[in-house]
């Protein structure tokens, strides 16, 4: 098993990519605090992996949720080695449209829920000897969406950021990469499409492998990344979009 003897917390563990990455983190041996706004559907989720998991109610944009979640962390598990920062909110606008709440939405979740889960964690890392960070960014974190200027910029920053602190934090033994989805079978990009086949047809046409990605993929490249498996990986990002990003733009 790839993690095992490991303690991870994960932002975002209701559902999505995030409770697929906290379900594979178990599965490889690690014991694994969820967090999420979503309180009912995170303590489903924990209650459902056992005794090896705990469900913490855990705003990313709460620096006080953060300073708790890491504290209950490390006394229920005894240490904290891995973060994943997989929390994150989507929302389409126009350049010129009328919508600062969104953007600022944007920026405290997407952007400054990373900084504050890092700041956060490092500490314990420390404690705990060494540690690993995956911050999930996305395929817009590599290029722009068209009426994604806000989405597009936190997910570029999330990129940089992973670099930044990769720097800092790899004389300490921390390790940071990001991995950047594409297009995840996940409520984020069903509650856009419906559903609907000709989006995915769409979709699918945008990719090498021709298709939309599953949670568990995108989580197979998180464990990864936690695990010391990639332990000379740091400051990486790692693209796990069907191939959506190899494309010179002219694809046909
Ligand atoms: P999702 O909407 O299914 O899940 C996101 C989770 O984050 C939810 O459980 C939600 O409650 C939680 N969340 C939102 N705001 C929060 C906050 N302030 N504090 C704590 N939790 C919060 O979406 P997903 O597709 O699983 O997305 C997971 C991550 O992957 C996000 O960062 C997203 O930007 C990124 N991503 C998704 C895709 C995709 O195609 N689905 C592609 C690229 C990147």
């Amino acid at each position: 098993m790839k993690v095992t003897g490991k303690v991870a917390l994960v932002t975002g563990a209701a559902r999505g990519m995030g409770e697929a990455i906290a379900r594979r983190l178990v599965a490889e041996g690690a014991q694994v605090v969820l967090g999420d706004v979503l309180d009912d559907a995170g303590k489903a989720v924990a209650d459902e992996l056992g005794e090896v998991a705990r469900y913490v109610h855990l705003d990313v944009t709460s620096t006080e949720d953060w300073a708790e979640a890491v504290a209950i962390t490390e006394r229920e598990f005894g240490r904290l080695d891995v973060l994943v920062n997989n929390a994150g909110i989507l929302r389409f606008g126009a350049v010129t449209a009328d919508n600062e709440a969104d953007l600022r939405a944007l920026i405290e979740v997407n952007q400054l829920g990373v900084q504050w889960g890092m700041r956060a964690a490092v500490p314990a890392m420390r404690r705990a000897g060494a540690g690993s960070i995956v911050n999930i960014s996305s395929i817009e974190g590599l290029g722009g969406g068209a009426y994604l200027t806000g989405y597009t910029a936190t997910k570029f920053a999330v990129r940089g950021m992973t670099k930044a602190a990769a720097l800092e934090l790899g004389g300490k033994g921390i390790r940071v990469n990001s991995v950047h989805p594409g297009a995840i079978r996940t409520d984020m990009v069903l509650s856009q499409t419906g559903g609907n086949e000709q989006a995915e047809r769409f979709i699918a046409s945008k990719t090498a492998l021709a298709r939309m990605g599953e949670p568990d993929e995108v989580a197979a490249a998180a464990v990864f990344l936690a695990s010391d498996d990639a332990s000379y990986i740091t400051g990486a990002e790692l693209s796990v979009d069907g191939g959506a990003s190899a494309s010179s733009g002219f694809k046909e």
